[in-house]
């Protein structure tokens, strides 16, 4: 398994947990509660995040190994190797965002409600709104409207190539 694989893997995995959020009262039109989905799902979707991890620990421990080099030193290059696949992958939400820094306390990410801490990186949209870099990723995933003030992306079709 080399770091496309394991980025794909990972793509296709937030891909499913955006699927999963169509339950969550993200969404007020399904009418239904987290709880009431059970969580059983996140708990596989956990397990599988822990495995993709394991595999690109051991892809850089055979790389460290072969290579004779400092284990971590290559677990990093195998991250930023992966971190690149991915935003490949997921090119058509990135390409529409940009990249800011909250600059204020109390900021609530639209997504999952929580809030940011100033100096964080976030990713806005057209409209300014920030958000979580993983949530609004994810939720670009499956939508092209921006998840507090419904501005439309305008200038790419989102889509999925997993
Ligand atoms: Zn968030
Ligand atoms: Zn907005």
């Amino acid at each position: 398994m080399d770091e496309e694989k394991i980025a794909k893997l990972r793509a296709d995995l937030l891909h499913r947990l955006s699927n999963w959020g169509d339950y969550s009262t993200l969404d007020v039109s399904y009418g239904l509660i987290p709880e009431a989905y059970g969580g059983g799902e996140l708990d596989a979707e956990h397990l599988e995040y822990e495995w993709l991890d394991t595999k690109t620990k051991e892809l850089a421990m055979s790389r460290a190994a072969a290579q004779n080099r400092d284990f971590n030193q290559v677990l990093n290059e195998v991250e930023i190797k992966v971190s690149l696949h991915l935003a490949i992958i997921m090119e058509p939400a990135i390409a529409a965002t940009t990249v800011v820094t909250v600059d204020e306390d109390g900021h609530v990410c639209g997504v999952c409600q929580e809030e940011m801490e100033r100096g964080d990186e976030a990713r806005a949209m057209d409209c300014m709104h920030a958000f979580h870099h993983d949530c609004i990723l994810q939720w670009l995933h499956r939508k092209n409207t921006c998840p507090l003030c419904r501005h439309v992306m305008l200038h790419k079709q989102i889509q999925s190539h997993v």
